[in-house]
């Protein structure tokens, strides 16, 4: 089972020994432990791609770039984003979101992640209305309100 999605791990798989604030948000716990590969191929003209079994993201550092560009820290939503489907085991986009605003929400600078987030879907506007994602206004408002639910 696989899910296409956009993408942001490429900033720690570039320069982890670049000095610098630490990043924002890094998985803990069993999914510290998935691969993450950077291959354009295995992510059909997205940032990022997971594949559930075995659990690996895929990144596009290329097209991650692009994204970064138009919305710094969106990489960063876009990393959690990929590890919520491997936490939840779930190909479903909007849980995937809810999982990662959820996450960074309690994370020291993810809240910048979240914002970006927001606001690159939000540009989004209601033109795009996949099966999958839903509006982009529709995604800006699930993050939003994702980040916002209480803690477990
Ligand atoms: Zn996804």
């Amino acid at each position: 089972m696989r899910c296409h999605c956009l993408l942001l791990a490429a900033c720690f798989a570039i320069a982890p020994a670049v000095a610098g604030p630490p990043p924002p948000w890094l998985p803990r716990g069993d999914l510290a432990r998935v691969l993450v590969v950077r291959d354009c191929n295995e992510t059909a003209g997205d940032a990022m791609a997971t594949r559930l079994d075995p659990p690996t993201i895929y990144l596009c550092p290329a097209v991650v770039k692009l994204a970064r560009r138009q919305r710094p820290g969106i990489e960063t939503f876009f990393l959690a984003h990929e590890y919520g489907h491997i936490a939840l085991q779930t190909a479903d986009e909007a849980a995937a979101d809810c999982w990662a605003a959820h996450e960074l929400a309690r994370t020291v600078g993810g809240r910048r992640a979240i914002e970006a987030a927001r606001a690159f879907f939000a540009r989004r506007g209601r033109q795009e209305d996949s099966a999958r994602y839903g509006t982009g206004i529709g995604r800006a408002e699930r993050i939003a309100a994702c980040a916002e639910q209480p803690a477990d």
